[in-house]
């Protein structure tokens, strides 16, 4: 079996450089909406609070308001 006792050459050390706060925060913004409107959908898209006529919302997130422990039926 051969093995090599030399050590592989290190690969050259790559600058970690920081992301700047305002190159995150639209994103974060943009992400957080997003997660609330699903969220809204999900788990208050129902009755008084509906946007949306009909059950066509409720019917396609139900398993989802189920798993996260919503008050369904
Ligand atoms: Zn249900």
């Amino acid at each position: 079996m051969a093995q090599s006792a030399a050590p592989a050459a290190a690969s050259p050390a790559l600058p970690i450089t920081p992301l700047p706060l305002k190159a995150i925060l639209p994103w974060a913004v943009f992400f957080g909406i997003l997660a609330l409107v699903l969220l809204y959908f999900v788990g208050a898209e129902q009755g008084a609070t509906s946007l949306v006529a009909g059950s066509d919302v409720h019917e396609w997130v139900h398993d989802g308001r189920h798993l996260l422990g919503f008050p369904c039926h």
